[in-house]
């Protein structure tokens, strides 16, 4: 039972964030991504026309997002979710719960640019 009116379900977040990433890549033709290996998928294709460049640069991206939502569920489950992997510190509940996989702070984020 969840006592704080305050706790946010960030992996009921984490699990929705998925479910989308997963069907937007389903409608690119990168259906079944249960397990998406995306590194071996995507990085040998230098030989493609314009058009695929652009769906596979798409599908990267949320490839990469997915990777971050998957991180952060593993992290869920180990406890160490919330915290800035930069400092260490703990990423303030807002910016969680806009986006529950970002994985560094703001201060972190700002001074990476
Ligand atoms: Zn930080």
């Amino acid at each position: 039972m969840a006592n704080d009116a305050r706790t946010v379900d960030y992996r009921a977040l984490l699990l929705e964030e998925r479910a989308s990433l997963e069907s937007q890549l389903a409608e690119l033709g990168y259906g079944e991504v249960g397990r998406l290996n995306y590194d071996s998928n995507f990085a040998d294709t230098s030989q493609v026309t314009a058009e695929r460049g652009e769906t596979e640069a798409l599908a990267r991206e949320l490839s990469d997002a997915l990777a971050d939502v998957e991180r952060a569920l593993g992290k869920l489950q180990d406890g160490q979710y919330g915290r800035c992997e930069r400092c260490g510190k703990e990423i303030a509940p807002a910016r969680l719960e806009a986006m529950p996989a970002v994985k560094t702070c703001i201060a972190c984020a700002s001074a990476q640019r």
